[in-house]
């Protein structure tokens, strides 16, 4: 498996994580170019959010907020990705769709201390210092994490997919949703049925440069692998997404 991931990073600087659905334990770990061990989650990270705000009860499936495109935060403009906004969104959609502006919202009425406890619940410390509340819930402060560590919970959302009452399988539709119809749209004739979520994370030190991260589960109905894909300096749609989908044709593709 080792040497499927390392063909599908190919040139790229990243780090690649596969784990047994099943038993936890790293089926691939490769990691090739990279100078530091951990990096911002980015929109990866509207997971935990997403798990923050429904296990809380500060939001459920049918919340909606909407999405111009410009949200101020403390003076600051910040733009979401699709021109002229998302428009309202549920839940789901605003995973699919990665709507930072939803998130934004989404953050005030679900505040820092159940954030904080949503990842705690995921194994992982947030460290919120002073940043605002909003940047917290789409990754871009308060946690540097590594890519085995996302994957932890991709299975954890996976193997709790049908845990209903629970969060869990609200996630997951969503992270089908994003293969399907969402931002990792180029998965859906994939092999295998996966479900997943991407992220482009602030540059440590270049303000113009993005890491790409893709973190899921596959195949969707019977998850065997959780997988978090993380590329240097390229957007998730162009890096972190198609190097899954070569894992994924390794993988699955003869079978
Ligand atoms: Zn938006």
């Amino acid at each position: 498996m080792e040497s499927i991931c390392l063909n599908a990073l190919g040139k790229r600087s990243g780090e690649v994580a596969v784990l047994d659905v099943k038993s936890g334990r790293l089926s691939a770990h490769i990691r090739q170019g990279l100078s530091r061990p951990t990096y911002l989650p980015g929109s990866t990270a509207k997971l935990v959010t997403a798990y923050a705000g429904l296990s809380s009860g500060a939001i459920n499936i049918r919340t909606s907020f909407g999405c111009r495109n410009v949200f101020k935060i403390n003076g600051c403009s910040y733009t979401c990705t699709k021109p002229g906004g998302h428009g309202r969104l549920d839940i789901s959609h605003a995973i699919s769709s990665s709507c930072n502006i939803w998130f934004y919202q989404a953050a005030r009425k679900i505040g820092q201390k159940q954030i904080k406890r949503a990842w705690a619940s995921f194994g992982i410390h947030l460290d919120p210092g002073t940043y605002p509340v909003e940047r917290l819930a789409i990754g871009e402060a308060g946690i540097q994490i590594t890519p085995v560590q996302m994957a932890k919970i991709a299975r954890q959302i996976a193997i709790n997919k049908h845990r209903q009452g629970t969060a869990y399988p609200i996630l997951c539709e969503a992270m089908r949703m994003a293969v399907t119809h969402g931002t990792a749209v180029p998965l859906s004739n994939a092999p295998v049925a996966i479900a997943g979520k991407t992220g482009s994370s602030s540059h440590y030190r270049d303000a113009n440069l993005r890491h790409g991260w893709f973190i899921g589960f596959a195949p969707y109905d019977k998850p065997q692998i959780a997988i978090a894909v993380l590329c240097l300096e390229g957007n998730s749609y162009r890096s972190a997404v198609p190097v899954t989908r070569k894992i994924l044709e390794g993988l699955y593709a003869d079978r």
